[in-house]
């Protein structure tokens, strides 16, 4: 299967131009996961992870974002692809 991530979030270190996620993985999750789990809870453990509901797309969230430049890229085990 060939999927494709379409993201315009352009501070993102996996964000390519023509609106590209250049990430091998991700993870999306809801708000609160993402405001409540550290960044090494990413898209690497996902099989590990409970899901929960969102009730809305404004409550999700990429919880494999990492701002361009960062020290924190590659905590989570993400890997950019070329
Ligand atoms: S990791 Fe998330 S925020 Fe970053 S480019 Fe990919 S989809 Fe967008």
């Amino acid at each position: 299967m060939n999927q494709h991530i379409h993201c315009i979030v352009n501070d993102c270190h996996y964000w390519t131009q023509g609106n590209s996620c250049k990430a091998n993985e991700i993870l999306v999750a809801t708000d609160q996961f993402g405001d409540n789990q550290p960044d090494q809870i990413d898209a690497t453990m996902a099989t590990q992870l409970t899901p929960s509901n969102a009730g809305s797309c404004m409550a999700t969230c990429c919880k494999s974002y990492v701002t361009k430049g960062s020290n924190k890229i590659g905590t989570d085990g993400i890997k950019r692809m070329s």
